[in-house]
């Protein structure tokens, strides 16, 4: 995960205009502390974001595992800790997505995700209700609220995702490449950053949260220590945690001393039974899912042999799993093999038929194919299911164009337009429309 480039001044001044542009909440009174503070964006706008960048988020992250057990569990574990928080009244959800990597995350109205990589390096029930209780508190103190004030991520709710492409691919030509990076996101770039302060509170707010529905505080100190030794062992796994929930040893220490503020209980045997038993089936995927993030780390860092065998060692432990084979349909498409990428994304659609990604893969692939009818079809369903999503969105315009129908990409730039307008995506959208207007 690169670091935050510095902004320069033209993108400053646009991002304040932006600001602006959300409508000034003024003061508002935080949840937790019940103090007024400067809050640009309202309750109201949180759900809006909520509701529109969850989805695209988990989605990116594969979807919901198939295990509906397992589903109801995270879930039912996430509602009991929710309901004892300041802002209980909010959607809250809980889902455990597909994904391979070690990361949880909370949306600003209570969408909550957190990946398979994250539930095999729990071992209690205790630590469940910690990691939900933290992210629960950041929704509760309305961090990403006061990262969206800060400006950080202000711009992706007015310009659309689409804005942070030029943080994605700095100096990327090809501006079909500059989509799919956003639409190849796994990395959680639509996710608040926190501050160490922001931990801080969403530590001692989960502690509090978790006791409160009748969990050992200790279930936080050892997740805690549990994720500090995954990043010393296997530091790759957890870059994207970190990079958006930093962490330390002080972080780790302090959590210790808070713990110690509530009656001192060890994690009862039966929190741990009842973790390992809703996460039976997924833990004898394990060995499937540690070929994943093998090949996930080579696909990432170029070595796409390496990739492709832990992608097929993966998929032979596991021949149902959709992320491993999305994940094996984008190595080819980077290995530029794109036909062999359509089976792949076809094994993806059979295992989960209701889950975007595939399409937006298989249309990928028939675009480099050029079979533009086709890959316009598969692009057009991806932004059908994912409304706000701009690269499938863009991708239309571009198949439209290379068809030679002017007037069906006109109405796809200036549909693109409406959800971005300040990133080189938007740039030649506005290009050409105006291209149109001369002709
Ligand atoms: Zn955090």
């Amino acid at each position: 995960m690169p670091a935050d480039p510095p902004l320069d001044r033209r993108r400053f001044l646009r991002g304040t205009v932006a600001l602006w542009a959300v409508g000034i909440a003024g003061c508002a009174s935080n949840p937790v502390s019940g103090r007024g503070e400067l809050m640009l964006v309202t309750p109201d706008e949180e759900r809006e974001l909520d509701r529109l960048r969850a989805p695209i988020q988990l989605s990116a992250d594969y979807g919901a595992i198939d295990d509906p057990a397992l589903v109801a569990y995270v879930g039912a574990v996430g509602a009991a800790v929710a309901s004892t928080s300041q802002r209980r009244d909010l959607p809250w959800s809980f889902t455990p997505v597909d994904a391979l990597y070690v990361n949880a995350y909370a949306f600003p109205a209570g969408s909550v995700g957190v990946t398979r990589g994250m539930l095999l390096e729990l071992s209690s029930e205790a630590e469940l209700a910690a990691l939900l209780g933290h992210e629960t508190g950041h929704v509760n103190a309305r961090h990403a609220a006061a990262r969206m004030s800060a400006g950080r991520v202000a711009r992706m709710v007015v310009e659309g995702a689409a804005g942070l492409l030029e943080v994605i691919v700095p100096g990327a030509d090809d501006l079909t490449d500059m989509a799919y990076g956003l639409g190849g996101l796994g990395a959680g770039l639509l996710l608040a950053r926190y501050s160490r302060e922001d931990e801080r509170q969403a530590d001692a707010l989960g502690i509090a949260y978790m006791t409160a529905a009748g969990y050992p505080a200790t279930g936080m100190v050892d997740l805690l220590g549990r994720l500090r030794d995954t990043s010393g062992a296997r530091p790759d796994l957890v870059t994207t945690l970190f990079a958006t929930h930093p962490m330390s040893d002080e972080r780790y220490a302090r959590a210790r001393r808070e713990a110690k503020r509530y009656p001192s209980k060890e994690p009862p045997l039966h929190l741990r039974e009842r973790y390992m038993e809703a996460t039976a089936l997924l833990r004898r995927r394990r060995g499937a899912i540690v070929e994943g993030q093998k090949g996930e780390r080579a696909l990432r860092e170029g070595r796409f042999d390496d990739a492709a065998i832990h992608f097929a060692l993966g998929i032979r432990r596991a021949p149902d799993d959709y992320a491993l084979h999305l994940l094996s349909a984008r190595l080819t498409l980077a290995q530029k093999r794109p036909a062999e990428a359509i089976p792949l994304a076809e094994g993806a659609m059979a295992i989960k038929p209701g889950e975007p990604q595939a399409w937006q893969v298989r249309g990928r692939a028939r675009y480099a194919l050029r079979e533009y009818d086709e890959a316009l079809a598969d692009f057009a369903r991806h932004t059908e299911a994912l409304s706000g999503e701009g690269s499938s969105l863009f991708m239309q315009g571009i198949c439209h164009e290379r068809m030679g129908d002017k007037e069906a990409a006109a109405a796809v730039w200036r549909r693109y337009l409406s959800l971005d307008r300040s990133s080189r995506l938007a740039d030649y959208a506005a290009r050409r429309l105006e291209d149109y207007g001369e002709e």
